[in-house]
């Protein structure tokens, strides 16, 4: 069997992915658990179950010399040996290239990434919830107005947005001049998805009084048609700030109850919800509370009304990190996305942190390494909103700047 052949900078994410994904695979059929597997070969959980079942990873034929190698390090790997991973895959990888030694070993993912960036006048934003790997690289983490507020005033050509479909909008909103690339398409929020300008135009009829106020979780065209937009953080200040009774807020019914504990004005919240803060229930609290009594407990106000009043403080991703800084307490659980840990845990090291329960957002974990490179070398996807849409939906977000930032 020929050997397939590529140039030494794209040997080194594009086979040793795939290296690991035959690894990965061949661990699931030995039986070991995900989490295992994600230990053994310092790769996350969803990656490891994306390698299991397909859906990441590419594939291309190998000798059967390379097979071998492959699945005599797997058994290594499944019987715990200790092993220098890394070295074993270069020696894989050289010998998928038909070379007698790697030639690429100096080459890593991070050094292509470098160069990448330099050639694109690029800079990576990531996500508080965002994999590890990613946060990593990334020049800046943040939540997703925070990132795209700096987007618009970086002087560079090209964003690379690791997050989901409306983060990369509104960065191109705020900065159409720029280039902005979601790595991997399919990285969507369901939550914003989950009303349509459609519906807003029906509410506006129905409560033509009210002014409508969008969470930033939701489309370009959503935007357009709201009156301002808020983040978790400032929606409170911009409600009560607006001259009316009663306010419309689409899209999260979690957020607008408790933004209704919080001000006198009557909400009127459309019925949409975030499918990963809804895992988090009230019996994760009472777990928590019963096994470490003097763990301080914090979560997101997207999370269902009951897991709110039980916790001990509710803030966004941004109020999270200045309350990790500030509060006294050793242990802290959160409740939200468990990509937030790798960030509380880089911030602040001397503290614990855990989740509540194992909220994983499927789609914010869909962007790793390679992505980011693919994304780069390819410049893909690129996010654009049509010229009208995108000046409408500014209007709401610079309301949003005028009032409450
Ligand atoms: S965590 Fe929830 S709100 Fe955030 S991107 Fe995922 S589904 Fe959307």
């Amino acid at each position: 069997m020929q050997n397939k052949r590529f140039p030494c900078e794209i040997a080194v994410w594009r086979i040793l992915p795939t290296i690991r994904s035959e690894i990965a695979k061949q661990l699931a059929s030995l039986g070991l658990p995900q989490m295992v597997i994600s230990k053994r070969l310092g790769i996350t959980q969803p990656a490891v179950s994306q390698y299991v079942t397909k859906k990441r990873g590419m594939t291309f034929a190998v000798s059967d010399e390379a097979q071998t190698l492959i699945q005599s390090l797997a058994e290594d790997v499944a019987r715990g040996k200790d092993l220098n991973l890394n070295e074993r895959m270069c020696e894989i990888c050289a010998n998928v290239q038909g070379n007698d030694k790697c030639t690429f070993e100096s080459i890593s993912m991070k050094n292509r990434l470098r160069t990448l960036k330099e050639e694109n006048n690029a800079v990576i934003l990531a996500h508080n919830y965002q994999c590890a790997e990613v946060q990593d690289i990334a020049d800046y983490v943040g939540d997703s107005f925070e990132l795209s507020k700096i987007a618009s005033e970086l002087d560079c050509s090209t964003i690379v947005f690791c997050g989901v479909d409306f983060m990369a909008e509104i960065a191109a909103i705020l900065s159409p001049e720029k280039s902005i690339l979601l790595p991997v398409k399919e990285a969507i929020c369901p939550m914003s998805r989950m009303i349509g300008r459609n519906d807003v135009r029906q509410l506006k009829k129905r409560y033509p009084e009210a002014p409508v106020i969008c969470y930033v979780n939701t489309s370009a065209d959503v935007k357009a048609e709201c009156d301002v937009c808020c983040t978790s953080a400032n929606a409170i200040k911009i409600i009560n700030e607006l001259d009316a009774d009663r306010i419309v807020f689409v899209p999260d019914r979690n957020l607008g109850d408790y933004l209704a504990l919080k001000t006198d004005k009557e909400i009127i919240s459309w019925d949409g919800f975030c499918p990963t803060h809804q895992m988090i229930t009230l019996g994760d609290v009472l777990i928590k509370r019963q096994e470490q009594p003097d763990c301080e407990i914090v979560v997101h106000p997207e999370c269902r009304p009951e897991v709110i009043a039980a916790a001990d403080f509710v803030y966004g991703t941004g109020g999270m990190l200045r309350h990790a800084s500030r509060s006294t307490a050793r242990h802290i659980a959160i409740g939200t996305e468990v990509g937030m840990l790798h960030r509380l845990a880089t911030q602040e090291p001397s503290k614990e942190f855990t989740a509540l329960t194992n909220a994983i957002c499927p789609n914010m974990k869909r962007t790793h390494l390679e992505d980011v490179i693919h994304a780069l070398e390819q410049t893909k996807h690129r996010v654009t909103v049509p010229e009208d849409v995108r000046k409408d939906a500014k209007k709401a977000l610079d309301k949003m700047l005028e009032m409450g930032v």
